[in-house]
């Protein structure tokens, strides 16, 4: 992440919260020139209300943000509250008060606890620094991670910098549904063309943002430009489209976040109306797609249901009186043509509803009548989220002191709500209870955030359930790159299997041990999970001697398992703790072996009998001719890697799940580690999302 020149920023908590950070700071050393793009709703906080009579303008150098508390239909109390913040800031760094703005997001008509924030203001003032991350975390209410980006542009030869950083809308309460973005650049521009380039961007990205319906009273996107770069002031009209350019683009990148991150959404949805009339219409159709409750509850499903679509934009031009006609679109999905020419064009639907099953899914709509073109960003619509919905109201609370938490016991929730709870638990934990899971832990679930974090999480709900995990990790992606940076160059793979030189196996247990293994250690531990971190080699967990390639090719230093010592595995699952094991064997010869993640996780499950193993990878499942298979014996299985359908980490995948199901494993589950949650979704549904591989 790189941040503009003569830019700093702080977070802290101060009280708001009980806990999380909740305030934030951006701060320039230079007067900024300073454009907003505000919401429309009436009922705006008390801080919009300020920056709307001051925007755009110039001489500004700072913005002070808390989260939650919106200091929304506070009264004239609240635009007190602002102006005392705003004293309060600039005293403390020490500029005019009237260069201050600020954000706030949160609960609606609550007081701010404006001691603690003034407070706050001196502790922001002390504490800056170039971490934007920080700041980025501290506004965050519902989101799941935080967001930010930046962008370099050149200017008159000069590297100019954009960085951004925001927060969404949840898709729950109207009340905490705000979205809060804070651009700043060291580019040098007036305030007249930094408005009109930021509510131009703002109409391309965050406008056409469709989390819910509920405008939020607090929304708000800031942009700062300080020309601390020493790049001429942007008056060239080739540069100021470039800029505007990389501008929009930051908007567009954190919109998608945004939609990615809505509460409860498993799918993030994208949406490009084409050929229509004008931009306008395109914008406000593309729009009304990716709101449409139908479509999104047909993607969370996975369902090609196009009518939806047409049915969607059909409804909006009626309504508003649009010159389109739905029955000459075409409409596509996941670039499969579903509809054309007035009529049904789609051949293969179940191939469709595997390419629906990604974690991005995106509907193109051609009316073919004019150029307006335009795309949405959304979620889809999950049960999760109505769960959520249902009972979110009285959970949130604020004390005298103005400290907001959350009260999520049980007892607060709905007698029917609890009850489908406890019923649909207590069914799986009577299944479950005190059998052994093991997880194969790899892919994209290990690298992004949010699915890094939904992981935890499920590894947590598994314990609850009474199930006893264990991890085993890959690291490939991680062990090539280090390799490469070491100049060992690039490895060769052999039926999925790292060729391994005795230099190269010192790298691969650095990275996997001491490294990755540490990691999600930490991870887990973050919530809780009683996570223990184990190398193959502790404890002589994993025995193994050289691997030998099927033509008795070297492979150098691989190694496969001659033994597990599973008494040692038993007895940390006694105690309740949650193994995390890095896969290097341990050879006679003394020497550190890699191991393959999937072959090693094969055996421990079965030297553990486990009753489920588990691969979590990046790929829907166990593919044949691109198709899903949902569910397949051992006995087909065999066939199909005999049929060279089945390739590659895969192909190292399939002979593991054969292994662990003739060494007596009840279940074995591959599953795409890229949709959130996908763990539970499969052992705690009848249906699945992965493919499982049964006995014969
Ligand atoms: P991991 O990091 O989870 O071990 P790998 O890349 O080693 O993942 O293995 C999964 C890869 O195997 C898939 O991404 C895909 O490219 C490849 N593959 C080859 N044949 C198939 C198949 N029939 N079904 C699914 N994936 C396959
Ligand atoms: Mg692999």
């Amino acid at each position: 992440m790189k941040i503009p020149k003569g830019f700093s920023f702080a977070a802290m908590n101060a009280g708001i919260k009980t806990l999380r950070k909740d305030m934030a700071l951006v701060y320039s050393e230079l007067p900024c020139s300073a454009a907003g793009v505000l919401t429309v709703n009436k009922a705006r906080a008390a801080p919009v209300e300020d920056a709307a009579g001051r925007l755009p303008g110039s001489g500004f150098r700072a913005i002070v943000v808390n989260s939650g508390n919106a200091n929304a239909l506070t009264g004239p109390e609240g635009r007190e509250d602002v102006a005392a913040i705003h004293a309060a800031l600039g005293k403390a760094l020490g500029v005019p008060r009237e260069s201050v703005l600020s954000a706030s997001t949160g609960v609606i008509g609550v007081r701010l606890p404006v001691q603690k924030l003034i407070l706050g203001c001196a502790g922001l003032a002390r504490s800056r620094s170039d971490a934007i991350v920080g700041a980025a975390e501290a506004i965050m209410t519902t989101d799941t991670r935080v967001k930010l980006t930046h962008r370099v542009v050149s200017v008159g030869g000069i590297a100019v910098t954009i960085a951004a950083f925001c927060k969404g809308a949840g898709m729950i309460a109207p009340e905490m549904a705000t979205m809060l973005a804070f651009l700043t650049t060291d580019a040098s521009i007036d305030p007249k063309t930094l408005q009109g380039m930021l509510e131009r961007a703002t109409l391309a990205s965050f406008n056409n943002l469709t989390v819910d319906n509920d405008m939020s009273t607090n929304d708000a996107v800031f942009l700062l430009a300080n020309g601390a770069s020493g790049a001429p002031p942007l008056r060239d009209k080739a540069e100021l489209a470039n800029f505007e350019a990389q501008l929009t683009s930051i908007c567009v990148e954190l919109a998608r976040a945004i939609a990615e991150d809505g509460e409860g959404a498993t799918k993030l949805v994208e949406v490009r109306v084409s050929g229509a009339p004008d931009l306008a219409t395109a914008r406000d159709l593309a729009k009304s797609v990716a709101g449409s409750s139908l479509v999104k509850a047909a993607i969370f499903g996975a369902d090609p249901n196009w009518g939806r679509v047409l049915s969607a934009i059909g409804a909006r031009a009626g309504s508003r009186g649009y010159p389109v006609d739905p029955h000459a679109a075409r409409v596509t999905i996941q670039g499969d043509v579903v509809f054309d020419l007035g009529r049904p064009a789609h051949k293969d639907p179940a191939s469709l509803r595997a390419k629906m099953r990604e974690p991005q899914v995106k509907i193109d709509v051609d009316l073919r009548k004019g150029s307006g073109e335009a795309t949405s960003w959304g979620c889809d619509l999950s049960y999760d989220y109505v769960k959520i919905n249902a009972d979110y109201t009285s959970l949130t609370q604020a004390s005298p002191e103005g400290v907001v938490s959350r009260d999520d016991r049980l007892t607060r929730y709905s007698p029917s709500f609890k009850r489908a709870l406890l019923v649909e638990a207590l069914s799986y934990i009577q299944k479950f209870d005190g059998k052994r899971a093991v997880v194969k832990y790899g892919g994209a679930a290990m690298v992004k955030d949010s699915l890094k974090a939904s992981f935890a999480n499920d590894i947590n709900l598994l314990r609850s359930a009474g199930l006893l995990p264990v991890v085993v990790h890959g690291g490939g992606p991680e062990i090539s790159r280090t390799l490469e940076k070491l100049g060992a160059g690039k490895s060769e793979f052999v039926d999925g299997i790292r060729v391994t030189g005795a230099e190269d196996v010192k790298v691969v247990e650095m990275v996997l041990t001491g490294r990755i293994n540490s990691e999600i250690v930490s991870l887990l531990n973050q919530e809780d999970a009683n996570a223990v971190g184990v190398s193959g080699k502790d404890a002589g967990l994993l025995r193994a001697r050289r691997l030998y390639g099927k033509d008795g090719r070297d492979l150098g230093m691989v190694g496969e398992i001659t033994q597990v010592n599973h008494m040692y595995l038993s007895m940390l699952l006694e105690k309740g703790y949650v193994p995390i094991i890095s896969p290097v064997g341990l050879g006679e010869d003394g020497e550190g072996y890699n191991i393959n993640a999937d072959t090693a996780a094969a055996e421990i499950a079965v030297s553990l009998k486990a009753e489920k193993l588990i691969y979590l990878t990046d790929v829907a499942g166990i593919l044949d001719h691109e198709e899903l298979i949902s569910e397949i014996s051992a006995k087909d299985l065999r066939a199909k890697i005999d049929s060279g359908s089945i390739r590659g980490g895969m192909a190292a995948k399939a002979e593991s799940i054969l292994r662990a199901l003739d060494g007596g494993v009840t279940s074995v589950h591959v599953i795409d580690g890229r949709t959130p949650h996908g763990l539970i979704a499969e052992l705690f549904t009848d249906t699945g999302i992965g493919t499982l591989v049964r006995r014969d």
